[in-house]
């Protein structure tokens, strides 16, 4: 333990400051939390975390381990809410299905829809085209066929 030379208080945090600013003080000065605790760093910051048995007992249950220490585990209730919370859907993942059903719903609707009158005049006379093209085919190949020659497929 230090005592601060300023108050005079007994601790394990006095800080003596030799200068400010670059200029060296006249007589070294002592500072602790007790006299100027605005100098130093809130408790918490520098204090561990509580424990999860140490913030809310009653969530947990003690037990003697084998080895003779004391072990905390976690109260079938405390279990229960902590699997709750992990598989609750959030805020953001309630977005993403529903854009995601939305789009697929767009999707099928759009799959769906019956083609418009140019659309099936297109398509017939693509069908037409092919369809003359592959007659054509068959004929030059019968055609070929009846003179003794062997057309590459
Ligand atoms: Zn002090």
């Amino acid at each position: 333990m230090a005592v601060c030379g300023s108050c005079g208080r007994e601790g394990t945090r006095v800080r003596t400051i030799f200068e400010i600013n670059g200029k060296p003080l006249p007589v070294p000065l002592d500072e602790c939390p007790g006299c100027k605790p605005g100098s130093f760093e809130p408790r918490w910051w520098t204090e561990r975390g509580a424990m999860g048995w140490e913030a809310y007992p009653n969530q947990y249950k003690a037990r003697r381990m084998p080895d003779g220490s004391v072990g905390y585990f976690a109260t079938d209730e405390l279990r229960a809410d902590t699997e709750a919370k992990i598989a609750r859907e959030s805020e953001d993942d309630r977005r993403a299905r529903e854009n995601a059903i939305a789009r697929k719903r767009q999707a099928v609707a759009g799959a769906r829809r019956s083609l418009t009158q140019g659309e099936q005049e297109s398509i017939i006379a693509k069908y037409r085209e092919q369809e003359a093209k592959g007659i054509e085919e068959r004929k030059a190949r019968l055609d070929a066929m009846a003179v003794g020659l062997q057309l590459p497929n």
